[in-house]
Parts: C-alpha cells; sequence; structure tokens
C-alpha cells in the first residue's frame, strides 16, 4: 500500500493503510511533485547545455580576439626590436666599437626592456662588446647556425630559438652594421632568453579573462614552444597539436582541439607574421563544464525557495480540492444497513462541480435506501395476506411489554370449522375469509390492542393493561358481531376464543398456553364461544 503517502488527508497513516488504492490528494499531489521534479530537471539540463554551448562559443571567441591581439602585440614588439637595432647600427656605422658603445647597448636594451642581453660583434663574429658584461664571451667567436646566417646575408634577421654559446636557449634579433662607405663591419644583437625572465613573460603571463585556466603560449615556425607558462616545456615540439598546424600555416581563428598531452581545449589562434611564429590562446573545456554547473547549481538554488512555496500551495490546494471528495469516499465507505437512520451525508463546499454532483447522488441514493429498508421493514413485521402483525412483531411486543413489566390479556381466536370453508368455496374465498376477520378485529379492538395473525386461521390480541374480565367482553363482541355478520363467502362463520391474563411470573409461554388450553376448552365445549384461562386449565 500507500507507505509514501505522508501527506495525508488526515496526517495520519494507519488511516491511509485502511484505505484500498491511492487518495485523490495523494495521486495529484504525487503527480504535480513528479511534474515539478520533471520540469526542474528539463530545465536544468536545457539550462546547463544552452549556458555551456553559449560559454564554449564565448570562450573560444574570447581566446581568438586574445590570440590576435597578442599576435600583433608580439609583431609591434619584434618590429620594434629591430627598429632599435637599425637605430643603434646606423649609429655605430660612425662609431663602431667606439668607448660609447655600451651607453648606446645600454639605451637599446632598456628602451623596450625587450632583450635580455646584446651584444656587438665584429665581422668574423667574435663578440666586442656586451651587456651585461659579465657574459663571458668577450673575445669569443659565435659559431651558432643563427650567427652565421647574419654574418653571410648581411640582413636584419630574428632567429629560430637554438641553444647560444652561454649555453641558453635563445632567439637572436640581429642587424648588421655598414661604415658609412658601406664596409661590412659586423652586427649588433639582442637575445631573448627564452628559459628565463623575459618580454613574452610579461606579455602573456596574465590573461585578462574567464573562465579560469586560460592560458597563452607561442610556438616557433618549426613548431617549438618559445613561450608557455609551464617553463619545462619551452623548447618541445608541439606539431601534433591540430592547432599548432592551422596557425603555422598563417590562419587564424578558433576551435576546440585535443592538445599534445591531452587535455580538451577551446583554443584561439593567430599568426606573427614578423616572424612566421603562432600564438595560441587557450582555456580548459572543463572549466567551461564546471562554470555551467557551478550555474544550474545555483539556478537550483535560488529557485528551490520557490518551487518549496510552490509545493506548499498545491499540497494545501489539492487538499482543498480533494477534501469533499475524500470526505464523500469516506462517509460512503462507512455506509453500513444497521445504521441507515443514523446516516448523514457530511456537509461540504459548494464550489466544486464534481462533489457538488457527487454529493446530490449520495444523498439521493441515502434516502431512497432508507426508505427502502423503511418499507422492507414495514413488510417484514406485517403479514402479507391480512395486513396484521405477523407472529414475529407479536413475540417482539410481548417481550417488550415482559421487559417492561407490564401486564396484558392473550386473547386467540380460531375460526371454526374453516376447513370445510376451504373445502366448500375454496382457499381463495377461505383467505377473503381471512382478511374480513382480521378488519374486525381491527375495526373492535382499540388503539393500544395489538392485532396479530398468529398462522393458519388462528389470531391473537394483544390487550395491554386488560384485566381477563375486560378481555372477555373483548373477545365477546367480537365473537358475537362476526356470527352476526356475513362473509364474503354470503354465510356467517363462528369462532372459538382463549383468554389469558399475564401470570404473574410473567411468564409469556405459560400465559400462551393456558391461553391455548382455555380455547381447547371452547372448542370442546360446542365451539362459538370464549373461555377465560383459568390456573385449572394449565
Ligand atoms: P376447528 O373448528 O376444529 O378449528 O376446525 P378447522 O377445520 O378450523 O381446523 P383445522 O385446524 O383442521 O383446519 C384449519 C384449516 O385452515 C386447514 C387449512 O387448510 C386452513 N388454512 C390454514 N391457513 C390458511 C390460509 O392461509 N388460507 C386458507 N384459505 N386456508 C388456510
Ligand atoms: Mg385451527
Ligand atoms: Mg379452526
Amino acid at each position: 500500500m500507500n507507505t509514501l503517502a505522508i501527506i495525508t488527508q488526515e496526517g495520519d497513516l494507519s488511516c491511509i493503510m485502511k484505505r484500498k488504492g491511492f487518495t485523490l490528494h495523494f495521486l495529484v499531489t504525487t503527480t504535480v511533485v513528479l511534474s515539478l521534479l520533471v520540469t526542474l530537471l528539463v530545465s536544468s539540463i536545457v539550462g546547463f547545455q544552452s549556458n555551456k554551448d553559449a560559454l564554449v562559443s564565448n570562450t573560444l571567441e574570447l581566446n581568438r580576439i586574445n590570440a590576435e591581439k597578442v599576435a600583433i602585440t608580439t609583431n609591434d614588439l619584434l618590429g620594434s626590436a629591430k627598429n632599435t637595432l637599425a637605430i643603434a647600427a646606423d649609429h655605430l656605422a660612425t662609431k663602431f666599437l667606439h668607448d660609447d658603445n655600451m651607453q648606446m647597448l645600454q639605451l637599446v636594451k632598456e628602451s623596450n626592456n625587450i632583450f635580455n642581453s646584446v651584444f656587438i660583434a665584429d665581422n668574423s663574429g667574435t663578440v666586442k662588446i656586451t651587456l651585461p658584461e659579465n657574459l663571458g664571451v668577450i673575445g669569443k667567436k659565435l659559431e651558432s647556425e643563427a650567427i652565421q646566417v647574419a654574418l653571410s646575408q648581411r640582413r636584419p634577421l630574428i632567429s629560430e630559438p637554438y641553444t647560444g654559446i652561454t649555453g641558453r636557449y635563445i632567439i637572436l634579433v640581429s642587424h648588421p652594421i655598414f661604415s658609412a662607405d658601406g664596409q661590412y663591419l659586423g652586427l649588433i644583437g639582442g637575445s631573448i632568453y627564452l628559459n628565463e625572465p623575459n618580454v613574452f613573460e610579461v606579455l602573456l603571463s596574465s590573461p585578462t579573462f574567464s573562465p579560469s585556466g586560460s592560458y597563452v603560449y607561442v610556438v616557433s615556425k618549426q613548431g617549438e614552444l618559445l613561450f608557455h607558462p609551464n617553463k619545462n616545456r619551452i623548447g618541445e615540439a608541439v606539431t601534433a597539436n591540430p592547432v599548432v598546424q592551422s596557425v603555422l600555416k598563417g590562419d587564424k581563428g578558433e576551435r576546440t582541439v585535443i592538445n599534445t598531452v591531452g587535455d580538451h581545449m577551446l583554443a584561439g589562434y593567430a599568426p606573427v607574421h614578423e616572424v612566421g611564429w603562432g600564438v595560441i590562446s587557450q582555456s580548459p573545456y572543463e572549466n567551461v563544464n564546471e562554470a555551467s554547473t557551478r550555474l544550474v547549481k545555483q539556478i537550483f538554488l535560488y529557485s528551490a525557495p520557490i518551487l518549496i512555496i510552490l509545493l506548499i500551495i498545491v499540497i494545501l490546494l489539492t487538499r482543498f480540492i480533494s477534501g469533499p471528495l475524500y470526505k464523500l469516499a469516506s462517509f460512503a465507505e462507512d455506509i453500513t444497513i444497521d445504521d441507515y437512520h443514523g446516516l448523514k451525508v457530511p456537509t461540504i463546499h459548494n464550489w466544486n462541480y464534481e462533489a457538488n454532483e457527487l454529493k446530490k447522488t449520495i444523498e439521493k441514493t441515502v434516502l431512497s435506501m432508507q426508505n427502502r429498508i423503511n418499507v422492507l421493514s414495514d413488510e417484514a413485521k406485517k403479514d402479507t395476506l391480512t395486513g396484521l402483525n405477523n407472529r414475529r412483531t407479536m413475540d417482539r411486543v410481548l417481550q417488550e411489554w415482559l421487559n417492561r413489566n407490564l401486564a396484558y390479556s392473550y386473547i386467540i381466536l380460531d375460526i371454526d370449522h374453516f376447513k370445510s370453508v376451504n373445502d366448500t368455496y375454496g382457499h381463495h374465498m377461505g383467505d377473503a375469509v381471512l382478511q374480513f376477520l382480521a378488519a374486525k378485529m381491527i375495526e373492535l379492538t382499540g388503539p393500544d390492542d395489538v392485532c396479530c395473525r398468529f398462522g393458519g386461521e388462528e389470531f391473537v390480541i394483544l390487550s395491554p393493561g386488560a384485566a381477563a374480565e375486560d378481555a372477555y367482553k373483548l373477545a365477546e363482541t367480537i365473537r358475537e358481531n362476526i356470527a352476526s355478520s356475513p362473509t364474503p363467502i354470503g354465510n356467517t362463520i363462528t369462532i372459538s376464543i382463549g383468554i389469558a391474563a399475564s401470570s404473574s411470573l410473567q411468564d409469556v409461554e405459560d400465559t400462551k398456553q393456558r391461553a391455548d388450553a382455555a380455547l381447547y376448552a371452547s372448542k370442546q365445549n360446542g365451539r362459538n364461544r370464549s373461555t377465560i384461562a383459568s390456573a385449572a386449565n394449565k
């Protein structure tokens, strides 16, 4: 059964248990609660999904914009690095390896804070001056491929990352120095130390947009990491990453990607045209998921009190609506025949059509049931042929009088030779005679006398309070009247009567037997007479 029905009409679980089936209140409440939960679930899922989709596309766009912005800034930065070196090289055309060269290097290094170190080398690649001065390479010949290319091509260059003479992983920006008469003197170079705090770190370290966990990295033309928040990964080749492949083709855009370490990322990318590098700005997909989950949880938390209030209102409303129906159903369930007199249909509010109609129908049914039972119980008391009280009713009246200690006289009447009436006129006419006698008894007795058909052609009159003599008088009146009145068969009939006053012991059987004996005496003494029972008749 319905053990979950904590919210019951009476708040009483045992009451619910005794009922067969679920109450309307429980069913409606359950339906509403389920609908609410399903709605909540569906809206949460839809909310979560649409929020996630929006967040994903926003995040992708933000990353693309950020990558483009960083690429432009990096481009500008490298351009300005080259310019600074060009200006310095111009100056050095006339003052190559002069005393103020150190001051020049200082200006170059500090102007944009791009380089970790700057140096001047002669046309053989031998380092002449460095800043910082303690690099320990002065007088040494630089032999890296980048320097060799710079020396041979004698034009401004930005190198691919390589491990320099100091053992650092670097990028070299260089500019040739020519004398005023066009003679190649050497080069001025600036190094960016990729594994140490550098200009990129300042530029890229702190992305200013959510979600958290976003970061920017830069790859070289060869697909090696030039900058990455995880310093240990700098120099690592990440060409397997599809985003890196796209950006190195010179494309810009946005996409979701599984990166080289297996993380699902939302990436935006843009190339740095000056050097063919790529900038990738990306956010973990998982963070977007978390942000959406957080949002849904928040929505859930904010809507919970409203839902609870809604639920309470629904429960109260349902209770209000189903209350009358419940009352009527309980009433209908409790109807018993034994108590049909006391049945009263419960009062209910009258604004609900179904409850109203149901109440009216129950009222009608109960009323017609009461009427029918009344008729049936009346019929059960009477003898169908004569309409007099039947023997059962007679016994009940006697028992009642016995209980009340009421004295009475018991008068028993028997038609004389009734068998011959039947034999001569037929059973049907016999019945008519019985009805005739019954009508006479009613006519001639008083309002307190109880006339009964004892059985067959024997009748009894119970006369309350009457002494045997008074009963005798009544009996004689009836007997004489009958003897002189024509019956339905045309002739008169006679009756014999036995009378007994209730015994002092109030013993009903004793009284009946004495009356019977008196009747027998009347028959024996010639019929058509009344006899009062005496102790001797017993
Ligand atoms: P007695 O003077 O000794 O009383 O003779 P009786 O013929 O009246 O007595 P008996 O008891 O021998 O017969 C009674 C008859 O009453 C027998 C039965 O056919 C008849 N009788 C009993 N009940 C009914 C009834 O309901 N209708 C009709 N028509 N006859 C009945
Ligand atoms: Mg008889
Ligand atoms: Mg008889």
